[in-house]
């Protein structure tokens, strides 16, 4: 068994009550419940004359084991379905799924373990704790959860990564790549049932993006992690295997995008 298998098996173990497994031991059941989905979702920032349409009725389901790549201009929503994906925000109308779960069924403290329990972000601007060291910044979500880290799945990471001479800096002893990379392994630590990076390469060079994108791939493909990643780059998107387009709030169709589901307004 490889030390991903060997990871994906102990972590299915530790995930509790009301978690499903993100990979080993899968049933047919649970592996037909989507990662997580979205049902007639709107956002409207502002009233009147000044309301903004960020998402106008997004319908749309990301399957289980599948990275999908959000592409569309600045401003056309992307990052607003991704914080209403996460239960960050929350939708002026419509539902958000993660698993089977309602999002927005939750209380805050439902909406937190979530974001700590089933949720991993990358975002752009690294988002790391400057207190922290790289390792107890990759180990806080473990931590938080009052859980055991799984040594081997954390040693798997951080060579993966090339982090290991790094673990005892703090972010402002390291490189945006490197932060980029202590940030990747942070999403990964607990194998959420989604990976949320938005724009992860962003402020990287093409070095490190070649890494952090390398590991999300690498991990959906060998490990069955749902990902959805936006960004601007159509290279950084290649490494999807769907991609997405937003514009106005609005999916645009892609042409081999068998999931579209056509919603409009
Ligand atoms: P993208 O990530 O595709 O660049 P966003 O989801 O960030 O787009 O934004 C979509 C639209 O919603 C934009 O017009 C943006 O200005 C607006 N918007 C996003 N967040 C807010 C906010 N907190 N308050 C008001 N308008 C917002
Ligand atoms: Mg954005």
């Amino acid at each position: 068994m490889s030390p991903v298998n060997r990871g994906a098996a102990a972590s299915s173990e530790f995930q509790g009550e009301n978690m499903e497994p993100t990979s080993a031991g899968l049933t047919e059941e649970t592996q037909a419940v989507p990662a997580a989905h979205s049902v007639a979702l709107t956002k409207t920032y502002g009233v009147g004359q000044a309301a903004v349409h960020a998402l106008a009725g997004i319908t749309v389901t990301f399957d289980r084991g599948r990275f999908t790549a959000v592409m569309g201009p600045s401003g056309s929503g992307k990052s607003t379905l991704m914080h209403c994906m996460a239960g960050l925000d929350r939708p002026t109308s419509g539902q958000t799924f993660v698993g089977d779960l309602d999002i927005g069924s939750l209380d805050d403290a439902g909406l937190t373990r979530l974001r700590r329990d089933r949720i991993g972000f990358v975002f752009q601007s690294f988002n790391l704790v400057p207190t922290l060291t790289a390792a107890e910044n990759i180990t806080l979500p473990v931590a938080l959860a009052g859980r055991k880290v799984d040594q081997e799945w954390f040693g798997y990471l951080v060579k993966e990564l090339g982090i290991g001479d790094r673990l005892t800096h703090r972010p402002n002893e390291m490189s945006g790549g490197q932060q980029q990379r202590v940030a990747c392994a942070r999403a990964l630590i607990n194998k959420p049932a989604i990976v949320l990076a938005d724009e992860p390469t962003g402020n990287l060079d093409s070095k490190n993006s070649v890494i952090v994108l390398d590991m999300l791939r690498h991990s959906n493909r060998e490990l069955g992690q749902t990902v959805l990643m936006i960004t601007h780059n159509p290279e950084a998107a290649s490494y999807g295997d769907r991609m997405i387009h937003m514009r106005d709030g609005e999916m645009v169709a892609p042409e081999k995008d068998p999931q579209w589901t056509g919603a409009k307004r």
